[in-house]
Parts: C-alpha cells; structure tokens; sequence
C-alpha cells in the first residue's frame, strides 16, 4: 500500500525529484497537490486546511535535508500525518472479562447495521466466542427476519420477541437467554431511521441505560461522505459511541468519510465493510487507509 501510494505521489512530487534541496516554493507546490486529492476524497475542508499546516510544519525541516531524496521524505511526511489523522493505531473492540459483553450497533436505516450484526458474530465466531445477536429492530418487521436469516446461515442465535415493540424489554430479555447460555457476547441490533430523529434518540438512550454496552458502534454508510460526519456527531453526542463502522466501502468510497469522522468525532474506526456477503468485513488500519485515500 505504501508503494502505491509512493508512485501516486511520485508523480506530484516528480518535478521535486533529482533536486538536491527542496525550496519552500516547491514544497508549497507539492502541498497544493495534496489538497487537491483530499479534497477530491471528500475529506472535510476545516481537517484538510488543519492537517496541511501540520504537514507545512514537519515539511520545513526537510527543506533543509540535503542529498537523502528530500521528495521522498515530503512524501513520508504526507502519509504519516495522514496515518495519525486517521486514529494512527488499530483499534479493536474494548470487551469486559464479565460475560457476556454486551455490543450494540446503532445508525441510520441502510447504512448496514444489520449485516454488520451479522458480520461481526460471525467474525467474533470464528474467534471461538459464544454470541447471540438479538434483534432490537421492531419498527421494521422484516429486520428481525433479516437477523434471523444472517444467524440461521452463521450459527449463530437470535434472540426476537414478536409479541412486543418494547426494545428495552427485547433487550434485557435477550440477554438473560445469553446468560442462561453462557454466551459470551451479546449484539443488539437497534432501529435506524432515514434520518435522525428525536424518538430514536430517545429510545436508544434508554437501551443505552437499560443494557450498559461494552461498546456502541455506529455504523455509517461509506459513500454517504461528509453527511456521515454530520450524523455520527449526532449520534456521538446523544450515544457516546465508543467506536466506528464504516460500510460500503467496497464502492467507490474514497475515504474521506473515514478521515472525517474520526478527525471531527475522535471515535476510533474499528471496522469496515467491503462487500454484502457476512465474511465481508475488515479489522481497520489506518496506515492502509492513508494509502488508499492519496491513491
Ligand atoms: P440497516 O438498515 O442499517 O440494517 O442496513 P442493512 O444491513 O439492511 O444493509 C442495507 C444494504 O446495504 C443491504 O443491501 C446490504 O447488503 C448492503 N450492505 C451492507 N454493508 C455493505 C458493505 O460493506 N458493502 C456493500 N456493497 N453493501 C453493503
């Protein structure tokens, strides 16, 4: 990934190349460069403006590096900021040693919050946990059987109760099954909405204090760009969500949102989704995706 980024900027950088020293013009032009692809990326403006100045900074000393290739360490320089506005160190989830840990996925409707559910158990799965996803989702009634289906084709239990719309019930309920199991971990997949609306909030906060996650992730929809940013504070600051999931970025996601929401939010991206199918997720590293964003 580094070698690829590398070549993309090798041919920002290509003028700089062969000089023994960079002047404060060429990397000014170089830098130009970069803002360009950010901004291309859908990286917010406020971050891009930010993260320049720091690169601007760390570039000076380099301006005064003589012979060691000074365009390759400009372009060392780019990525490492990058890499470090993207959350710098991989993240996994933060589980209690008291089962089960109890994980609860909240976002807007269609960002992937059930197949995440899904994915997620399967991956914890094959990790030789025990879990249980149940199914928090009553407004829409074909997101039980959706969890239902994903856990028939994981192996991997659903806790539904058709006979009530009272999450908070569904919630608890489903967690003295696991208990009863002695499942490890719990996933409660909740209701998304097309937008954010009071009641949600409102609901959600009460299964917040109702089931204490170990973690609350939100799950946004790769290709929405800089709207997702808008939407995880809104999610953040009612929530407190404790970590990221960022799908669909299988498409034509250039990354953006993900250099976005963690610069705005600072809530680590832990996972992202690269396809439909349930072995479609990934562990996020920030350094890949500081490559895929300069591509
Ligand atoms: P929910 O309403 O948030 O529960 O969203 P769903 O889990 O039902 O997903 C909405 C749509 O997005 C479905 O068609 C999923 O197959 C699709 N989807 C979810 N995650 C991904 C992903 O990582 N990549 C792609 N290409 N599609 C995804």
């Amino acid at each position: 990934m580094f070698d690829e980024l590398t070549e993309k900027l090798e041919s920002t950088f290509a003028r700089l190349r062969g000089k023994g020293t960079l002047t404060e013009a060429d990397i000014k032009e170089g830098l130009r460069e970069v803002r360009r692809v950010l901004l291309e990326a859908d990286v917010n403006f406020q971050l891009t403006r930010e993260f320049l100045e720091r690169v601007e900074g760390a570039a000076v000393g380099v301006a005064q590096l003589r012979g060691v290739n000074p365009a390759q360490q400009l372009v060392k320089i780019v990525y490492d900021e990058l890499t470090k506005m993207l959350g710098e160190r991989r993240e996994g989830l933060k589980l209690s040693t008291i089962p089960p840990s109890v994980v609860m996925m909240v976002g807007l409707q269609g960002s992937g919050k059930t197949t995440t559910a899904g994915k997620l158990a399967r991956k914890l799965k094959a990790e030789g946990r025990q879990v249980r996803l149940v199914a928090a989702d009553v407004y829409r009634p074909a997101a039980i059987d959706q969890l239902e289906t994903v856990g028939q084709q994981i192996g991997v239990p659903v806790y539904a109760n058709r006979t009530t719309n009272d999450v908070v019930r569904i919630a608890r309920e489903g967690i003295e099954e696991a208990k009863r199991g002695r499942d490890r971990l719990v996933i409660v997949d909740t209701a998304g909405r097309l937008q954010i609306d009071a009641d949600m909030m409102a609901e959600l906060k009460r299964l917040k204090e109702a089931v204490r996650p170990d973690e609350i992730l939100f799950v946004a929809d790769g290709m929405t760009g800089q709207e997702a940013v808008r939407i995880a504070q809104g999610f953040d600051e009612a929530l407190g969500v404790t970590g990221v999931v960022l799908t669909k970025m299988d498409g034509d996601a250039r990354g953006g949102a993900a250099l976005s929401i963690y610069g705005v939010t600072k809530k680590p991206i832990k996972f992202i989704g690269v396809g439909e199918k349930l072995d479609a997720l990934e562990d996020f590293h920030p350094d890949r995706m500081a490559g895929r964003i300069l591509q």
